[in-house]
């Protein structure tokens, strides 16, 4: 949708709204909404799986890192001389920036882009995220002992406290293992779960080992400031991914040197590795939206996924659902608002149109390749299709607790977005006011 066509129908009036409200708290009085005060946030139990809810096909191949949009182009050229252009007017509109909006992005970067991090996040054994122990613990003289309840507490305590706003575990699903990491062509192989290896390990021909009795996998969510998402898609918001990144290196790194010093074996696997949103909805974090990415029941979209692959036996959680699906089956406020028009406004479908895919799960699939074509002429990646999500709300909304999931979940995609729309939220927030505005969270 063109901005100046969203800020007209931004320009309501009195009547529309109250008219609005009240189809909107008829259908939910119909509903019998207020006759129960039930959580719509169910727990599916102990015996649940994760393709009860997110189904693979038996075709389903694990990702390989190759077609990661933002690798291709450094090993395919039809998708070279499709990028780089784009890459380059993208570097060059950014550093043209005024120094307010360029520096922010920038700065926002700090933790993720030293200590060689930031390499350690996309294609992991690096910096920060090195698969050997970095030395902060050392192996203690008896290992620490507990049950696996005790662990998972400890370990979602420690990983809290380092500053992330969730915390899930599940069982390391090989399928959600990349089949291979890629940097570049001398940096890049297999990934292989190993029966023999003792340690997690990298050999010589680019070969990464994760020891078979590595199978947990414990889940970090970090939150990214709402009021900074607003702005999307200015350079702004670009700095709230980037602080995003920079928590993924406060909570990740430390919780593996933690494990390590509790003489168990860890690998911070980041954002890189494993497919972490299905293994997030494993872990009972969230469910999978129409804009590709993972909902969570506080923070819906507003989070960048972490993950640590250890060994210390840890109780796993049950998956959770609050309706996510249904509710975007009829909210299409996403896709009308993805500027790359990357988004699908039909159904799930089990394949999606972009090669950068990883095609054989039954979930709705954004064209990578167009999203990230608007990246690079945009001069940065936008965050629209989180700005916009009727789930995306500021700390303490009421649709953050158990009743507001159920009345939204009854009234809706359709309703909510509506009614979001007519509200306001969602609507962009200029850099002028955000600079003034008192920060939301
Ligand atoms: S990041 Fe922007 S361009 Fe990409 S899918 Fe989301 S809204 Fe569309
Ligand atoms: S904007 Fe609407 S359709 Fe898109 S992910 Fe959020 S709730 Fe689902």
């Amino acid at each position: 949708m063109k901005q100046n066509e969203s800020n007209e129908k931004l320009k309501i009036s009195r009547r529309n709204f109250l008219r609005t409200v009240g189809v909107a708290g008829a259908t939910a009085a119909s509903a019998g909404l207020f006759l129960s005060m039930a959580s719509t946030r169910t727990d599916t139990g102990p015996n649940s799986k994760l393709d009860d809810t997110h189904p693979f096909a038996p075709w389903y191949k694990k990702f390989d890192q190759h077609y990661d949009g933002r690798k291709m182009r450094r090993w395919n050229e039809e998708n070279r001389n499709l990028m780089m252009p784009l890459a380059l007017q993208a570097g060059e509109i950014h550093d043209n920036r005024p120094a307010l909006e360029k520096s922010i992005r920038d700065a926002m970067g700090t933790v993720t882009r030293s200590f060689g991090s930031n390499a350690g996040l996309s294609t992991g054994n690096g910096g920060l995220y090195s698969w050997e122990p970095l030395g902060i613990t050392s192996p203690p003289k008896q290992r620490w002992e507990g049950s696996s309840e005790e662990a998972a507490m400890i370990l979602k305590r420690f990983s809290h406290d380092c500053g992330a706003v969730d915390t899930g575990i599940t069982l390391l699903d090989e399928r959600l293992v990349h089949s291979h990491w890629y940097e570049n062509d001398s940096e890049s192989g297999e990934i292989i779960i190993s029966d023999t290896a003792e340690k997690p390990q990298q050999l010589p021909d680019g070969t990464r080992l994760i020891p078979s009795s590595m199978k947990y996998v414990i889940v970090q969510l970090c939150s990214m400031p709402y009021d900074m998402i607003q702005t999307s898609t200015s350079t702004i918001a670009t700095g709230a991914a980037n602080l995003g990144y920079s928590m993924m290196a406060f909570v990740t790194p430390p919780l593996a040197e933690f494990i390590r010093g509790l003489g168990w074996q860890a690998i911070p696997a980041g954002a890189s590795t494993v497919s972490v949103i299905p293994l997030a909805i494993a872990a009972g974090l969230g469910e999978y939206g129409r804009n590709g990415l993972l909902i969570n029941p506080e923070y819906g979209p507003r989070v960048r996924i972490t993950t640590v692959i250890t060994d210390l036996p840890l109780a796993t959680d049950n998956i959770m659902k609050f309706g996510v699906q249904n509710f975007c089956e009829s909210c299409m406020a996403c896709a009308e608002n993805c500027p790359a028009q990357a988004i699908p406004y039909g159904s799930m479908t089990w394949e999606g149109n972009s090669v950068s895919n990883n095609h054989g799960a039954y979930k709705w699939y954004i064209d990578a390749t167009r999203c990230h074509m608007f990246e690079a002429s945009n001069g940065g990646p936008c965050s629209n299709c989180i700005r916009t999500c009727a789930y995306n709300k500021p700390p303490g909304f009421w649709t953050h607790d158990p009743f507001g999931l159920r009345v939204a979940s009854i009234l809706g995609g359709n309703i909510m977005a509506k009614m979001d729309e007519l509200m306001g939220y969602g609507r962009v927030l200029s850099q002028e006011d955000f600079w003034r505005k008192k920060s939301r969270g």
